[in-house]
């Protein structure tokens, strides 16, 4: 397996993460990791004070969830049914800037000593707090300032910093504060890494409106291309002097030094086209009025509620037990929870992957949600429900009935340009149905399944039918495919694909009903060609136990590993794609993706043979493949791999395995932290509508602790030396199976 070096970048902390001293080279890294955000609203981790020092070394981000701009994509060569647009999630205005200037000199972390400075996120109550203690190098006065930002979860359009001034060693000073709201941003550029920047360069937020009333400094701006408005305020808590330029607008302060200053910037973003002005002043207005404090008590208790359910202890490791709160944080913080907006494959922290959504929240995320929080997993399947207009659109543009989602997106138009590891993708449609048939079985919500989930299994099943084929002697076939692993493409009978089409059939036929046959016009020959393909489905089987990834996999020479060096990885980044697709050579779990999420369609032998036929092509050069093969290494007793690739996945982005953290956090490995501990070290599987466990403890720890939702109930599973015990917080009576045995709880 590929081995890792860990090293702990950030200090060991149990609910917090911080950064003691300050390193300019990897700012953009701390910038991503001390963002604070709601699924919203996200707000990068950059200095308040702007300094020409930072210039390349500071990505000044504020992102609001599906706000986007779009642009034509050009091709050299186009064919018929190519995505048409990019979609691109703007920099928004940026609320951030404070610059605090004592006796005309600047306080920046480049001039002055700097004594103290630290940067941290607290779990508990969502605060990011900045301290800097600094002596002016002309007149060796000592000030302390402190910054506390909060990106509210119960308010989606709310944001606040607040200013605290302290002399340390005066008592006279002439301190000015100027606090800035600046409309003029851009995006990120190409840096030629294809998974980030953007497809456009300049402003794109051209100024309809300025706003000034009631202490209120505001901007209404619309995008060039997507039309799409945005309003962006501040409102201080006291009154200054105010002056405006074009898309700036700020507000000064003159103060004496003889006592500490408390300033507070309530911010507020409102991305909707109307009466957005109306909604930023009124929520500006509240915000203000209830101040910062009371801002923060709403914070702990959101997240208080949240940990109650989400938390997981792990003991025996720090480390691990610090990633697994960071990545369940930023999950949180990522999400969007109102039903129009999804999770970005970074969340809002950066522009890699340019915001957009991905199967990443089907396969690997929604699980944490649907089992913790399950009216976000709700809103998650909502979303994509709200897009099946598009998916239907996108269907005909391949000739095929029924619906197809996109493979990536923002507004529900597929922007993948490449369709070989884009398109070619079709198994998102039933990575998003895997994810409706597990939000039914843990919530039992039918009603969401006959008013939203039935319509979308029908016409993503329709799409199946029309692209897939009976061939005689094979029976139904999907060609013409890319499954999980980007380093196949455009083969035959992925098996991953085919499992998961055969097993949303099933559950499609298992699930209609008369009436929603009717409403949606379902033919009996439909019913019995459902029923016949998934029964018929092609899966790529050999004379032994090994399974083909898809019809040609096997047939094709390995991967030369011995003689690519570690500089080479991501071979995306080094070789063609022609050289990559014609090797047996993995970028990710794709058959070990179906072994767990089928788990019941394999044999054990199977499952032992293809783990060890597969695991050593893979590159895990997508963040997405350790979680998934920690979890198959832990349920057949590798546990030393499973406790390695469970590592690489918990401190994927606090560790920057993969060195671009500073485009954004890797959403989809955060959430792969907790399954490969649920999934993965205490077996979690729903069989037959049952929750099953298969505890195992990795020596290195004395126990882990979670707790998961399950009809209604809540239940602690802790895992110590002793074995597993399983508690039911609350609801009605229920049996459950550990290690095959019923409980009874
Ligand atoms: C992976 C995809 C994933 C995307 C976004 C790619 O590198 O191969 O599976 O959806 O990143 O995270």
């Amino acid at each position: 397996m590929k081995q890792i070096n860990p090293s702990i970048i950030y200090p060991i902390e149990n609910w917090h993460v911080s950064e003691t001293e300050f390193d300019i080279t990897t700012n953009q890294r701390s910038e991503t990791i001390f963002t604070v955000g709601n699924g919203y609203i996200g707000i990068r981790g950059c200095l308040e004070e702007n300094s020409s020092e930072l210039e390349n070394h500071t990505l000044p981000g504020t992102y609001i969830n599906g706000f986007y701009e779009t642009a034509p994509i050009i091709y050299g060569e186009a064919a018929y049914g190519y995505a048409k647009n990019h979609q691109t999630i703007l920099n928004v205005p940026n609320a951030l800037p404070v610059t605090i200037t004592m006796d005309g000199e600047k306080i920046s972390l480049f001039t002055g000593k700097i004594t103290n400075h630290t940067r941290k996120i607290d779990f508990k109550n969502g605060l990011y707090e900045r301290h800097i203690t600094w002596t002016s190098p002309k007149t060796g006065k000592q000030i302390a300032v402190t910054f506390s930002r909060l990106v509210s979860f119960t308010r989606k359009h709310i944001a606040a910093l607040k200013i605290q001034v302290i002399p340390i060693n005066f008592t006279q000073a002439d301190i000015k504060i100027e606090s800035a709201l600046q409309g003029a941003v851009t995006n990120q550029e190409h840096d030629g890494d294809p998974r980030a920047g953007a497809a456009f360069s300049g402003q794109v937020l051209r100024t309809k409106e300025t706003i000034q009333q009631n202490g209120i400094l505001g901007l209404v701006q619309e995008t060039l291309a997507s039309k799409l408005e945005i309003a962006s305020g501040i409102k201080h808590s006291m009154p200054g002097e105010i002056t405006q330029k074009t898309d700036f607008w700020s507000e000064k302060w003159y103060f004496n030094g003889s006592e500490p200053i408390e300033i507070t910037k309530f911010i507020s973003y409102v991305a909707t086209t109307e009466n957005n002005r109306e909604m930023l002043c009124n929520e500006l207005a509240t915000a203000s009025s209830l101040g910062f404090d009371t801002l923060l008590q709403e914070q702990t208790a959101f997240l208080t509620d949240f940990w109650e359910t989400a938390d997981i202890q792990v003991t025996g490791d720090d480390a691990l037990q610090q990633a697994l709160r960071f990545n369940a944080f930023h999950l949180l913080q990522s999400v969007g929870r109102d039903g129009k907006t999804n999770i970005a494959a970074k969340g809002v922290t950066g522009e890699g992957y340019e915001g957009h959504y991905f199967w990443d929240t089907e396969i690997f995320i929604f699980p944490f949600f649907v089992f913790t929080k399950p009216e976000i997993a709700k809103k998650l399947l909502e979303h994509r429900y709200s897009l099946l207009p598009n998916a239907k659109e996108r269907a005909r543009d391949l000739a095929c009935s029924g619906a197809l989602f996109p493979w990536r997106t923002i507004n529900g138009e597929e922007a993948s340009a490449y369709y070989p590891a884009g398109t070619a993708q079709i198994h998102i449609n039933a990575d998003i149905m895997h994810a409706l048939k597990l939000y039914v079985e843990v919530t039992g919500d039918t009603q969401f399944l006959r008013e939203k989930g039935l319509e979308m299994l029908i016409e993503t099943s329709r799409f199946y039918m029309d692209y897939g084929d009976f061939v005689a002697g094979r029976g139904f076939v999907i060609n013409g495919v890319t499954g999980p692993d980007e380093y196949t493409a455009l083969i035959n009978n992925n098996t991953y694909t085919n499992l998961m089409v055969k097993d949303q059939l099933e559950f499609l036929v298992a699930s209609l009903t008369e009436e929603i046959s009717t409403q949606f016009d379902v033919t009996d020959t439909e019913i019995k060609q459902w029923k016949q393909a998934a029964k018929q489905m092609y899966i790529h089987r050999t004379d032994s136990a090994l399974i083909g990834q898809d019809d040609s996999f096997l047939t094709k020479g390995k991967w030369p590993f011995e003689a690519t060096n570690e500089a080479q990885y991501p071979l995306l980044l080094h070789f063609h794609p022609m050289k990559i697709y014609q090797k047996q050579v993995l970028k990710q779990a794709d058959l070990i993706l179906a072994m767990v999420l089928q788990s019941e369609r394999f044999t054990a032998e199977e499952k032992l043979v293809n783990y060890d036929y597969y695991e050593p092509l893979t590159t895990h050069d997508s963040s997405l493949s350790p979680a998934t093969h920690a979890i198959i290494a832990a349920e057949l007793d590798r546990m030393e791999q499973a406790v390695s690739f469970f590592y690489y996945t918990a401190r994927t982005d606090l560790d920057d395995y993969h060195h671009n953290v500073k485009d954004g956090v890797h959403t989809a490995a955060m959430a792969g932290s907790w399954l490969a501990i649920v999934y993965g070290f205490a077996g979690l599987r729903i069989k037959n509508g049952n929750l099953h466990f298969q505890p195992k403890l990795p020596k290195e720890w004395t126990s882990y602790q979670f707790r998961i939702t399950f009809q209604g109930r809540l239940i602690e599973v802790t895992t110590n030396l002793k074995g597993t015990t399983y508690r039911l917080i609350h609801g009605e009576t229920i049996s459950i199976f550990s290690d095959n045995n019923s409980v009874q709880l």
